[in-house]
């Protein structure tokens, strides 16, 4: 468990006529509220505020129920403001320190805020800014147009870009802190922060006294400075604190999803995520695989020879060995056989010497069966004048070449 004492004190200040500020503390929630509007519309806001956080906290003591309560806040804020005109424009900020339950039994310190309230951790004595200000002059110290030295003077530092009661979506910042026994953590509107510098806040609010004393003397010597707006100031001091498992540190603009619905989209997230870069890559991916595919395809295929097929000379489509899984494929038994061939012509054919067409193997072919014919039947003019007229009927409408091949035959004849 994280376990605090507190102290607490809201002042009107010396120059205000109403205290618009709402502070609210105990052992597991600290909120102070700075209202803003006139006709007494900034305490109604900031009083509004704290209920709605109080009460979402009561029922949720979690980071989601101080988140909804904020939500709720707004929500509260912007209606009453829609149905009294006499609130038009009323608004408030909020800083919320809550201990909120991160496991069974186990409560650690989360910090929600909206506007230029502020938090600062104090520890040996040093103080350290937890939050930063919704304000335009420091939102450009943000962005590098200006130092923070310019800011503290900045004509725009009182003008907030975050509020409650403004705008039905709303950012709050929220972030887990780290504390250790014996620190403490002051909360504080801008009458106070305004009117004492950091190291007069470190001196008082770190003082060895009670957390009464101390925060009685941060009023005091805000009113000291000028008073000029009202003063709130709550102490926090930790007598135990526990580090939160889930750490957070980001700006929020609805509930975050619960615990286990984090942890699993953060197991997703162990992948690459997709975009269009590698929808882009899968598509190159792709591209490349299927050219692989179709170069060895077609060089696989490329081909044509002429090899046995069974007892005859068959033409084969393909590389004689085959490339990778592609096998050579018959496409044309003739109707020769291997064993009428000449032993040259039959080595020949064994050789599987490659034709770049099967226009040209097939001629091949022809011209091995004349060969065969020219070779055991008489040379009649007749029979020579039937093949010669045969071959070029079979290979005439395939290419030109088929009469060269004939011409071999045509001329032993
Ligand atoms: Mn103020």
């Amino acid at each position: 468990m994280t376990r605090w004492r507190y102290a607490a004190a809201t002042d009107t200040g010396l120059v205000r006529e109403t205290n618009q500020d709402a502070v609210f503390v105990d052992d597991s929630l600290a909120i102070v509220a700075d209202g803003m509007g006139g006709h007494a519309a900034g305490e109604v806001a900031s009083a509004m505020a704290v209920e709605a956080i109080y009460n979402s906290f009561l029922t949720r003591p979690t980071v989601e129920g101080l988140l909804s309560g904020i939500q709720d806040a707004n929500q509260v804020v912007l209606s009453d403001a829609k149905e009294n005109p006499e609130r038009f424009g009323m608004g408030t900020t909020v800083m919320v320190v809550g201990l909120t339950h991160d496991g069974p039994g186990v409560t650690t310190p989360t910090m929600l805020h909206v506007g230029d309230s502020r938090a600062y951790q104090l520890r040996d004595g040093a103080l350290r800014q937890l939050s930063a200000d919704h304000s335009v002059a420091e939102e450009w110290v943000r962005l590098g147009r200006l130092t923070s030295e310019e800011a503290l003077t900045h004509p725009r530092r009182h003008q907030l870009t975050r509020a409650i009661g403004v705008d039905d979506n709303i950012e709050i910042d929220v972030m887990s802190l780290h504390v250790q026994a014996g620190d403490r953590i002051l909360l504080c509107s801008d009458g106070l922060s305004n009117e004492l510098d950091p190291a007069h806040l470190a001196e008082l609010a770190g003082a060895d006294v009670s957390l009464d004393t101390a925060v009685s003397n941060l009023i005091d010597a805000a009113k000291a400075s000028g008073g000029r707006d009202n003063i709130s100031a709550v102490l926090l001091e930790f007598d135990e604190a526990h580090e939160a498992t889930r750490e957070i540190n980001s700006t929020m603009s609805a509930a975050p999803p619960p615990l286990e619905a984090t942890v699993s989209s953060r197991q997703r997230r162990r992948g690459p995520r997709p975009t269009w870069r590698s929808a882009v890559g899968v598509i190159i991916l792709a591209a490349v695989v299927w050219a692989f595919f179709f170069i060895v395809h077609w060089y696989a295929y490329s081909t044509y020879y002429l090899a046995p097929a069974g007892k005859y000379i068959g033409v084969y489509e393909g590389q004689p060995n085959g490339v990778l899984w592609y096998k050579p494929r018959l496409v044309w038994r003739t109707g020769d056989l291997m064993a009428d061939l000449q032993p040259a012509a039959r080595l020949s054919v064994k050789a599987t010497i490659a034709e770049p067409s099967i226009v040209a193997a097939r001629n091949y072919a022809f011209f091995l069966r004349g060969l065969y014919l020219s070779s055991r039947t008489p040379t009649t003019t007749t029979t020579t004048t039937t093949v010669v007229t045969t071959t070029t009927v079979a290979t005439a409408p395939n290419s030109t070449t088929s009469t060269t091949v004939t011409t071999p035959t045509t001329a032993k004849g």
